[in-house]
């Protein structure tokens, strides 16, 4: 099936060719015809499916289509949970709509307000923003929400995860009536508070779902090589270099971790950059830039930096530390294989860590084949200690992405739930 049968512009059609992409993915197959009819969406899909474009282009489209008599005002708003994803979302719609005059801009913290106001001002058809930034532009009075025609809430789980439903609240009372306007709600998982969430949000919505990636994820080829902790670097190390790897991203559990190792990497003459919750916005930005430019050859990042990251075919993700929350090791792994390409997933195993390993293979319902490598053996004298460092459950860390607002309480009621519905 081509591109061309769901209704597209020929000036999205063109963009979508520029790209390279051939045929859509299942997930654009299914939004972006509804999409096109002006229905509500509710979507059940993960990074990596190819979800942003799913929403992207039917949006342009129906803004292209339905101008608004030259206004001044924003006409749809896509709210995303981190500034990375922000501004991933941004770059399509700049990507997907550089045939269309349509304005856009993207706004989130961690970085100067006085530039995003200014742009504002200037006049933006399409606005991304992370909840928090967007609800300071609100208080300043800065932005002007009353003449949304489309509202997208992409990853809407971790929107609640990160404790942001009070600020969604806030910004739909800003928000023309759910029948007035056109909902889109984009969200991994369908736990019990997405589905109460799309009940309050959403009009006679449609339901896409696809496949989630764990199941698709036959193409990501996995495996476990058994190792010490303190060998796990000069593994590590010997790996990238020996397979010639150009571009890995290696996850850690901690931030601090994560410096240390890429320190070390740098050491062993790899060139390799840290990604955290820690750095600022303008570290992480030129830290992914060079990542995928190719001057830096190893990213190591947290769980939390690399929510939502999007790389285009990275071949090769390792975790030198298991998550301690399982369902994040199906999110690690997601970053590699995607959109049809090839990926490999590497997870170098201590003794410490064979719980972890047990909980993991009980989420994927199979066990993912050890590998002990050659000089490599792991020491059976050594016994497994408890794991110290970390997070302990799904919600720990949450809040201190997106905005960088801390929300204590509601991450902690909220991590329990979360992990199980996402293990169910
Ligand atoms: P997403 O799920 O939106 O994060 O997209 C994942 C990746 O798939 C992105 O790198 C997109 O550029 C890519 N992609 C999206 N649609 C297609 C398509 N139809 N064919 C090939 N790649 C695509």
């Amino acid at each position: 099936m081509s591109f061309d049968t769901l209704g597209l512009s020929a000036e999205l059609l063109r963009a979508v060719g520029e790209q390279g992409y051939t045929e859509p993915t299942p997930i654009q197959r299914q939004a972006i015809p509804v999409i096109l009819r002006g229905r509500d969406v509710l979507a059940g899909a993960q990074t990596g499916t190819g979800k942003t474009a799913g929403f992207t282009l039917p949006v342009l489209q129906r803004l292209h289509t339905r101008p608004n008599g030259g206004r001044r005002a924003i006409r749809a708003l896509v709210l995303t949970p981190t500034r990375e994803l922000a501004a991933q979302v941004g770059d399509s719609i700049q990507t997907y709509g550089r045939h269309l005059p349509l304005r856009s801009a993207v706004i989130f913290g961690g970085v100067k307000i006085n530039p995003q106001i200014e742009r504002l001002r200037r006049g933006v058809d399409i606005l991304v923003a992370t909840p928090g930034r967007l609800l300071d532009h609100v208080s300043q009075k800065t932005l002007d929400l009353s003449q949304v025609e489309i509202l997208v809430l992409d990853e809407a789980d971790r929107m609640l995860d990160m404790g942001f439903i009070h600020d969604i609240r806030k910004v739909l009372a800003l928000l023309p009536a759910s029948g007035e306007r056109q909902t889109l709600l984009f969200s991994a998982t369908f736990s019990m508070e997405i589905r109460q969430l799309a009940d309050r949000l959403l009009d006679g919505p449609e339901l896409i779902e696809v496949a989630r990636r764990n199941t698709t994820a036959e193409r990501i080829a996995q495996v476990v090589h058994p190792v010490d902790k303190r060998r796990k670097r000069e593994l590590l190390s010997h790996m990238i270099g020996s397979n010639d790897w150009r571009q890995v991203l290696v996850f850690t559990r901690t931030k601090h971790g994560a410096n240390r190792l890429a320190q070390q990497l740098e050491k062993d003459g790899l060139r390799a950059a840290a990604i955290h919750g820690n750095k600022s916005q303008g570290a992480r930005t030129r830290a992914l830039a060079e990542f995928k430019s190719g001057k830096v050859r190893v990213l190591v990042a947290t769980d939390i930096a690399a929510r939502g990251l999007d790389i285009d075919q990275l071949p090769h993700v390792v975790n030198y530390e298991l998550p301690n929350v399982p369902e994040d090791y199906v999110h690690r792994i997601g970053r590699t294989g995607r959109a049809g390409n090839e990926g490999e997933a590497v997870s170098l195993v201590c003794v410490d860590e064979h719980k972890l390993l047990r909980d993991i293979e009980r989420l994927l319902k199979r066990a993912i084949p050890r590998v002990v490598l050659p000089g490599y053996e792991p020491d059976p004298a050594i016994r497994a200690e408890p794991i110290q460092e970390g997070r302990k459950g799904g919600g720990q860390r949450r809040g201190r992405q997106g905005d960088g607002q801390a929300r204590p309480r509601q991450q902690q009621r909220r991590s329990r739930p979360r992990a199980q519905s996402r293990a169910a």
